[in-house]
């Protein structure tokens, strides 16, 4: 039996606690009722907005007060606020009834309300906010815990320096000239994807003209190249999205499709963006599998047609997963591979057992070998007297359905009857599942127990935990 490669959807929106939505202030009426100092900050911020604030306090604390001197566009009045052509009405209230009676004076205003820490009466909350303008980033829970906010915030800071609203000023500056630049739509797109790479390597510095045409001329150039698309090949990493590298994940979220395995977690699918192409093209050991000339091929034409592809596979791309097969296609083909590292299921599985697989006196090798040869069946041509080595660790990708044959052909070439010996399933993930014993035992212990997610080996007289 064969398979295709279906195409995954992603999913619709799931449910979403608010909408957040970026206004545009310049010039818009912006009303705030409340004297305190939180006022005065949703004042400040409307301000900043490009706002005209009309703030109504009968007793205006110090800093609204300061704020009124120091930015032209508010000004403070006493009294009955007038609400009338205002886009949002900030209110600051302790009672209950002037909060009602406010939010009911700013629907009849067609004005949209937001009552600070009255959530329940209020049409919007501001979340914390990440200005590297005109990159906004805005957090919100809710108002569930503020908090929490500001902390996911503090981590956005740190993600993204300072110097990033040079850049991202920059960006909006240039989008008229690239627009008229003569750059088609894909190598435009290219243009922006080039930047982002080059701002993350120059934020300390400004962005130039020069930065400009370089990097215009660079698009021109690749676009002038056999294809302006490439193909990297991501390792997944063994089941924990959170084992993905940093540069898998920045790989995903630039892709325009992405062909994935059985083995990927939709966790890690995640990653990338709702717009991009998730194709399934299933490979897995004994299951059916879309036929590998055929994900080869696939790979070429995306990538000829200007697609940023990422090849996401389980694991490393370089063990076990026929990367070899798809570089050649793609060589072959004269179009550029890159390659990003993964976790390895042999590395998940020695975290799961929490012991070494080195050491220094007693294991000085490990092997990763696989007990599965085209036809399924136990490779008949391994260096058995390597395998059956005391001193060495090994372990065994795809050597469920071996294991028994393999155990008996171990010891038959000298290997210990003892040595420890364990079965791993889904390493690394919250379904993980440990099966121990020896070399002697084991086969026995894993005939008991249904085996269905991937599963490892690991063998060695050194894992005696
Ligand atoms: N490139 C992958 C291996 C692909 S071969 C890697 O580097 O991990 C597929 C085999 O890997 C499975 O049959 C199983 O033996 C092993 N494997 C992959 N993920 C695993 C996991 N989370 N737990 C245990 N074994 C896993």
């Amino acid at each position: 039996m064969r398979r295709k490669p279906d195409e995954v959807d992603a999913d619709f929106m799931q449910p979403l606690e608010s909408l957040p939505i970026f206004l545009s202030l310049a010039g818009r009426r912006v009303v705030v009722v409340g004297g305190s100092e939180a006022a005065a900050w949703k004042a400040d911020l409307a301000a900043a907005s490009g706002a005209r604030v009309d703030v109504y306090a009968d007793a205006p604390c110090a800093k609204l007060l300061e704020l009124a001197r120091r930015r032209g566009e508010v000004a403070l009045h006493a009294g009955e606020p007038a609400l009338a052509g205002a886009a949002l009405v900030f209110g600051v209230l302790e009672k209950d009834e002037e909060a009602l009676a406010l939010r009911e004076a700013a629907r009849a205003a067609g004005a949209l309300i937001g009552l600070v820490d009255r959530p329940d009466l209020s049409d919007f909350s501001m979340g914390a906010i990440v200005n590297r303008s005109p990159l906004v980033i805005g957090v919100s829970t809710g108002g569930a815990a503020p908090v929490f906010a500001q902390a996911v915030r503090g981590r956005i800071e740190t993600l993204i320096p300072a110097g990033f609203a040079a850049w991202a000023a920059a960006a909006k500056a240039w989008r008229p000239w690239v627009k008229a630049s003569g750059l088609d739509f894909l190598a435009r797109r290219d243009f922006w994807r080039r930047f982002t790479r080059y701002a993350f390597f120059a934020l300390e510095r400004e962005p130039t003209a020069e930065d400009r045409d370089a990097l215009a001329a660079e698009t021109r150039a690749a676009a002038e190249g056999a294809s302006s698309g490439r193909v990297v090949l991501v390792g997944a990493g063994p089941g924990d999205p959170e084992l993905l590298t940093l540069k898998g994940l920045r790989m995903l979220a630039g892709a325009d499709v992405i062909l994935f395995d059985d083995l990927v977690p939709a966790s890690v699918l995640d990653f990338a963006r709702r717009e991009a192409q998730r194709i399934n093209v299933g490979k897995r050991g004994y299951a059916p599998s879309v036929d590998q000339g055929e994900i080869s091929a696939l790979l070429v034409k995306l990538a000829q047609e200007g697609k940023n592809v990422v090849r996401l596979k389980g694991g490393d791309p370089m063990i076990f997963g026929r990367a070899n097969e798809e570089i050649a296609a793609m060589r072959e083909a004269g179009l550029d591979v890159e390659i990003v590292p993964g976790v390895t299921a042999a590395l998940a599985g020695a975290a799961a057992l929490g012991v070494s697989l080195t050491n220094r006196e007693t294991a000085r090798r490990v092997q990763f070998v696989t007990a599965h040869s085209k036809d399924g069946a136990l490779p008949q041509d391994f260096d058995w007297a390597a395998l059956a080595d005391s001193r060495a660790t090994t372990a065994v990708y795809m050597g469920n359905r071996t294991l028994p044959e393999l155990a008996r052909k171990l010891i038959e070439s000298g290997a210990d009857p003892a040595t420890p010996a364990f079965l791993i399933e889904r390493a690394s993930t919250p379904d993980e599942r440990i099966v121990a014993g020896t070399l002697a035992d084991l086969p026995e212990k894993v005939a008991g127990q249904e085996v269905e997610g991937p599963a490892l080996l690991l063998i060695g007289a050194s894992l005696r935990p």
